[in-house]
């Protein structure tokens, strides 16, 4: 039977924060993908070293974020020992690290690390979603499994209505913003900094991914990273933060 939230009916709600927190209650119940549940549920049992005294999440990982937010950004899908451990999404790993105090540089995030679900970290005017909300192995998840999941994102959206900027953390997430906010043609090409208008005003950017193969290599660097969000903060009418202006 298909849930409400997939069905978009939690979109009705005047409240987003209200239809967000009832469409991630759906969402961490959801046992649609077989290989993913075994998979993130045997990460869960069987545990880094380092982590071997946690309960891990084990279970599909939300969106996290502002409910008012201007600026989406879109990653792939939870790291096995980071979203999949605490259950927030891009926290408890390297990843995140890059991404948050990134974030706190350009003025969207109170702290600059993510930790767990319980560590005061809030988002101003930014919410981060996964496309597929299961750790897959290798990080990889098949066409079928980004299929599946399309739903709840497809819901997440219609709950985010104040949405302008999207960040596309690498191709996957490019591709899957096109497919939910597009269509447009011909379609742009994926690049760090590259921009591309979407239907209804909005305009997606795209970054190279915070994976560690990314910023272990400099392919990424913190202040490319920082330059996209301030790209956003631009074309979101906001100007740079307090004592922020000189670094940019
Ligand atoms: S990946 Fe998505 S659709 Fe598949 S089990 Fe996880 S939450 Fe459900």
């Amino acid at each position: 039977m298909r849930s409400s939230a997939a069905a978009g009916t939690v979109g009705a709600a005047a409240d987003p924060r209200a239809g967000l927190d009832a469409l991630n209650r759906e969402v961490i119940q959801c046992r649609r993908c077989p290989r993913l549940v075994a998979w993130r549920e045997q990460v869960a049992r069987e545990k880094r070293a380092a982590f071997r005294d946690q309960t891990y999440w084990g279970r599909p990982v939300p969106g996290f974020g502002d409910p008012h937010a201007r600026m989406l950004i879109l990653g792939l899908a939870p790291a096995a020992h980071g979203g999949n451990r605490t259950g927030r999404i891009f926290t408890g790993d390297r990843s995140g690290d890059w991404l948050f105090a990134s974030l706190y540089r350009t003025g969207f995030a109170n702290q600059p690390t993510s930790v767990s679900r319980d560590d005061g970290l809030a988002l101003t005017g930014c919410y981060i979603a996964a496309p597929v909300k299961c750790a897959p192995p290798d990080n990889k998840p098949t066409v079928t499994e980004r299929d599946t999941c399309a739903s709840w994102l497809t819901a997440e959206l219609a709950l985010l209505q104040g949405l302008r900027v999207v960040v596309a953390l690498g191709s996957f997430a490019w591709d899957t913003a096109l497919r939910h906010l597009g269509p447009v043609r011909p379609k742009p090409r994926f690049a760090h900094a590259a921009e591309a208008a979407l239907p209804g005003d909005r305009v997606l950017l795209g970054s190279y991914h915070v994976s560690q193969q990314n910023t272990q290599t400099g392919r990424l660097t913190e202040s490319m990273l920082d330059g996209v969000f301030w790209r956003a903060r631009e074309l979101l009418g906001l100007g740079a933060t307090a004592g922020q202006e000189g670094q940019r």
